[in-house]
C-alpha cells in the first residue's frame, strides 16, 4: 500500500470533568497514534479529537493547551453539558469531515487502547464498523456487572438489537458516521442505532480495566435514565404489554362473571358485591385496552417524528449506455 492511501484515523474522546484522568490519557492516546503511524497502519495526518462536554473543572484549559502544543490533537468545546452520547456524536460529526475512520473511546481509558490496532486491521480487511467487546468484566463492581447484564437481556427481549458487552468503544468509517448523522432523533442511544446502519461489521475482544483516575460520571440515576432512553427509543413493546394486560383483565372479568353467577344462584352473596366486583374488573380491562390502542397510535407517531432514514445505499453502479 502506498503511503498516500493510508486511512486518516481520528480518535474521538468525550470528556466531562476529567481533569484527573486527562494527564494520563492524552500521552497514552498520542503514543498509540504514533505507534500506528510508525507501523504504517494509518496516515501521519491521524489525530485525536477531544470533546469537552461542558465540564465545570479545568478540562477545557487542559485540552486547549494540549491542542495548541500538539499538532495531532484537536479540541471541541461544547457550550453546555449535553451528555455522553450527544458529546460523542458532536465529536464524530466534527471528525468525519477530516478523516477516513473514527474510533470512539471514553476518557478514562477503561477500554484497552491496544484493541484499536485490531480495529484498524479489521477496517483494512473490509469492515466499516468494528465493535470493541469486553471479554471479561472482573474489574467492574458486582453491581455494575449485573445491572449491565440485566439491561442487555431486557433490551434483547424487547427486540432491540445491540451488541452484548459493547459500550461506546468502536471504530466507524467516515461514511458510516455520515449515515449515523441522518438519524435525527434527540434521544441518542448509539449502541442501538449503530447496528441498524448495516455495512460489514466486525468485533474485537479486549479486557476492561479499572478507571485510571476520577470517578464514574454514570451514577445509578444517570444509568437508569440511560436504560429507559435505550428502551423507549427503540421499542413499542411496553405499550403492547398494556394492551395484553387489558386482555388479561377482561379474561379475569369473564371468570368472575361465572363465579358471581354461581354464587348468586346459590344465594349466599352480600347485596351489591356481585355487580361491584364485576364492574371493577370489566372496566379496568376496557380502560387498559383503550390505553393500549391509543398507545399503538402514539407508537406510530413516535416512529414518524424520529424521521429516521429509510435506507442507506452502500454502492451504486450506474448503467452505462
Ligand atoms: N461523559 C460525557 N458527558 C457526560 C457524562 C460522561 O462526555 O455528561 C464522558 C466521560 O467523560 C467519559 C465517558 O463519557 O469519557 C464515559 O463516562 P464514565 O467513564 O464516567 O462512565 P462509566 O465508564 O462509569 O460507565
Ligand atoms: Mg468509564
Amino acid at each position: 500500500m502506498s503511503a498516500t492511501s493510508l486511512p486518516i484515523l481520528a480518535i474521538v474522546i468525550p470528556c466531562y470533568n476529567e481533569q484527573e484522568v486527562l494527564p494520563a490519557t492524552i500521552p497514552a492516546i498520542d503514543s498509540l497514534l504514533l505507534r500506528l503511524i510508525k507501523a504504517g497502519k494509518v496516515s501521519d495526518r491521524s489525530f485525536a479529537l477531544y470533546v469537552n462536554d461542558g465540564s465545570r473543572d479545568t478540562t477545557w484549559e487542559i485540552l486547549s493547551c494540549t491542542a495548541a502544543e500538539n499538532p495531532r490533537v484537536g479540541a471541541l468545546n461544547l457550550a453546555a453539558n449535553v451528555g455522553h452520547q450527544n458529546a460523542l456524536m458532536a465529536g464524530l460529526e466534527q471528525a468525519a469531515g477530516l478523516c477516513d475512520i473514527t474510533v470512539s473511546i471514553d476518557a478514562d481509558l477503561q477500554d484497552d487502547t491496544d484493541a484499536i490496532e485490531g480495529m484498524v486491521d479489521a477496517h483494512a480487511a473490509g469492515a466499516d464498523i468494528v465493535y470493541g467487546v469486553r471479554a471479561r468484566r472482573d474489574t467492574d463492581t458486582w453491581f455494575k456487572r449485573n445491572t449491565a447484564l440485566g439491561f442487555y437481556r431486557l433490551m434483547q427481549s424487547l427486540g432491540v438489537k445491540s451488541v452484548y458487552n459493547h459500550a461506546d468503544f468502536r471504530l466507524m468509517s467516515a461514511r458510516a458516521v455520515r449515515d449515523l448523522s441522518q438519524y435525527g432523533e434527540r434521544n441518542l442511544f448509539l449502541r442501538g442505532i449503530v447496528p441498524l446502519l448495516g455495512y460489514r461489521q466486525a468485533k474485537v475482544y479486549y479486557d476492561r480495566r479499572e478507571r485510571m483516575a476520577g470517578e464514574s460520571k454514570y451514577p445509578l440515576g444517570k444509568m437508569l435514565s440511560f436504560a429507559v432512553d435505550g428502551i423507549t427509543s427503540f421499542s413499542v413493546k411496553p405499550v403492547r404489554m398494556v394492551l395484553a394486560a387489558g386482555g388479561v383483565f377482561l379474561l379475569v372479568a369473564l371468570g368472575i362473571l361465572i363465579y358471581v353467577l354461581v354464587r348468586y344462584e346459590s344465594g349466599n352473596t352480600i347485596p351489591g358485591w356481585s355487580s361491584l366486583i364485576l364492574s371493577i374488573w370489566f372496566c379496568s380491562g376496557v380502560i387498559l385496552i383503550s390505553l393500549g390502542v391509543i398507545g399503538e397510535y402514539i407508537g406510530k407517531i413516535y416512529k414518524e417524528v424520529k424521521q429516521r432514514p429509510r435506507y442507506s445505499a452502500e454502492t451504486f453502479i450506474p448503467p452505462r449506455h
